[in-house]
C-alpha cells in the first residue's frame, strides 16, 4: 500500500467531502453576517445557521435554543467551566467546588487548574484500572457549594465511556435534595457519533461539542446549554455583540456552521443506521489479527466500556518511540508525550495505574468512518512483523521467553 494509513481519529478526522460540498456555497455565494436583520443576505446566513443548529440538536436531544457556538471544544469546555464558575462566585461572592476526574482532556484540567489558582477547590477523582470513576467516591466528592461536575463521555486516549446516566441522576438527586446550583458538565467529543447521545435522559446540564472530531471542520464547536430550570447562568469569556444569547459574542462563522450541521447529521446517521458498526468490526479485526500472531499484549482500559472506534494496546518489551517510527506508514499516537526534557508516560495510562514500562510502550489507533477492512490486513501484517523483529533485538523479551521472572532479578543499579 503506497500511502500513510490513517488510524489516528481521536486526534482529528479528516472533513467528509459531503461536509465540504455543504460548506462551499456559504464561503462564497451566501456571505451575509447572521446578525445582519435588515436584508436578505442576512437572513440567508442566519436561515443556514439555525438550520444547523437543529441538526446538532437531534444528534444530543435537545431543542435548538439550547446550542452556542464555540471556536471548538476547547473553548466549550471553557466556558462550562469557567463561567458557571465565575458566574458562582459574583453571584455568590464566594469561591466554591468543582469536581472532575483526573483522566480529562487537557481543556477541562487546566480550567480547572485555572480556577483553582483563583482559590477554589477541586476534588480530583481517580479511576480504577479500567479507567472508570467510582460513582460512591462522586457521591462523597459533593458539597453543597459544588457549582460542577465534569466528566468526559468518552476518553479521547483510552475510549473507556464513563456512566453517564448514572452521573447525571446523581447529580440531579443531589441538586434537587440539597437545593443547590450543582450542574453536570459533559465533554462528549469523543462520543459524538459513535455512540448514542440523549442529554435529556442523561440528565446532562452542559456538552462539549467539537466540529473535527466527528468529520467536520476544524475550528467550530458548540456548547448544549440546558433550558429551563433549574435556569443555568453562565458568566460569557468573550464580550462583544452579545450574540449567542449573550454568552458568545463574536460573528457567527456561517461556513463552518454549516459544516458542522452537516457532520452532526451524518453523526446521527452513523449511529441510527449502525454503520459505526463497520467502523468496531474494523477495530475487532485489528486487535483479533495482533492477537493472533503475538503474544504479551495488554489492553488498557475497560473493553467492555470502551468506544466502537478505538484500540489502545501496550506491545510489551517494544519501546513505543522505536514502534511508531518502525510503522512510519500508519498514523496512530504513542502512549507518551514528548515534554520539553523527558519522555513522559501519559497521565491517563498512569491514572489506570499501567505500569511506566508499559505505559511507554502503548499505541492508540483510532479507526474511521473512511478505513477499509484492506487497509486493516495490511496494517496487522506490518506490526506484527515489526514487533517480532524489534522483540528479537530485546534481551528481556528473551529472558521473559526462557522463562525467567523478570521481577526475581536484582538488577544492579550501576
Ligand atoms: C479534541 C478534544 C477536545 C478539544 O477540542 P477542539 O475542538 O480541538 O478544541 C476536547 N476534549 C476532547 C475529549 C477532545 O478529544
Amino acid at each position: 500500500m503506497n500511502k500513510i494509513l490513517y488510524f489516528d481519529n481521536h486526534s482529528t478526522t479528516p472533513c467528509d467531502p459531503r461536509v465540504v460540498e455543504a460548506m462551499v456555497p456559504y464561503l462564497s455565494e451566501v456571505y451575509g453576517n447572521a446578525a445582519s436583520s435588515s436584508h436578505q443576505f442576512g437572513w440567508d446566513a442566519r436561515e443556514a445557521v439555525e438550520q444547523a443548529r437543529i441538526q446538532i440538536a437531534a444528534l444530543i436531544g435537545a431543542q435548538e435554543k439550547e446550542i452556542i457556538f464555540t471556536s471548538g471544544a476547547t473553548e466549550s469546555n471553557n466556558l462550562a467551566i469557567k463561567g458557571v464558575a465565575n458566574y458562582f462566585a459574583r453571584n455568590k461572592g464566594k469561591v466554591g467546588h468543582i469536581i472532575t476526574p483526573v483522566t480529562e482532556h487537557k481543556a477541562v484540567l487546566d480550567s480547572c487548574h485555572a480556577l483553582e489558582r483563583d482559590g477554589w477547590e477541586v476534588t480530583w477523582l481517580e479511576v480504577d484500572k479500567d479507567g472508570l470513576i467510582s460513582l460512591e467516591s462522586l457521591k462523597d466528592a459533593l458539597r453543597e457549594d459544588t457549582a460542577v461536575v465534569s466528566v468526559m463521555y468518552a476518553n479521547n486516549e483510552i475510549g473507556v465511556i464513563q456512566p453517564i446516566a448514572q452521573i447525571g441522576a446523581i447529580v440531579k438527586a443531589f441538586r434537587t435534595e440539597h437545593k443547590t446550583g450543582t450542574l453536570f458538565h459533559c465533554d462528549a467529543v469523543q462520543a459524538l457519533g459513535r455512540v448514542p447521545i440523549d442529554v435529556r435522559a442523561s440528565n446532562i446540564d452542559l456538552l462539549s461539542i467539537s466540529g473535527h472530531k466527528m468529520y467536520g471542520p476544524k475550528g467550530i464547536g458548540a456548547l448544549f446549554v440546558r433550558r429551563g430550570r433549574p435556569r443555568i447562568r453562565l458568566e460569557a469569556l468573550i464580550d462583544g455583540g452579545g450574540h449567542e444569547r449573550g454568552m458568545r459574542s463574536g460573528t457567527l462563522p456561517v461556513h463552518q456552521i454549516v459544516g458542522l450541521g452537516k457532520a452532526a447529521e451524518l453523526a446521527k446517521e452513523d449511529v441510527d443506521t449502525g454503520a459505526i458498526e463497520k467502523v468496531r468490526a474494523l477495530r475487532n479485526r485489528l486487535w483479533d489479527g495482533l492477537k493472533a500472531n503475538l503474544d504479551e499484549l495488554y489492553i488498557n482500559g475497560s473493553w467492555e466500556h470502551r468506544l466502537p472506534n478505538n484500540l489502545n494496546v501496550s506491545f510489551a518489551y517494544v519501546e513505543g518511540e522505536a514502534m511508531m517510527m518502525a510503522i512510519k506508514t500508519i498514523a496512530c499516537s504513542s502512549g507518551s508525550a514528548c515534554t520539553s526534557a523527558s519522555l513522559e508516560p501519559s497521565y491517563v495510562l498512569r491514572a489506570l495505574g499501567v505500569d511506566v514500562e508499559l505505559a511507554h510502550t502503548s499505541i492508540r489507533f483510532g479507526l474511521g468512518r473512511f478505513n477499509t477492512e484492506e487497509e486493516v490486513d495490511w496494517a496487522i501484517n506490518l506490526i506484527v512483523g515489526k514487533v517480532l523483529q524489534l522483540r528479537d533485538m530485546s534481551p528481556l523479551y528473551e529472558m521473559v521467553k526462557a522463562g525467567i521472572d523478570l521481577k526475581s532479578i536484582e538488577w544492579d543499579a550501576h
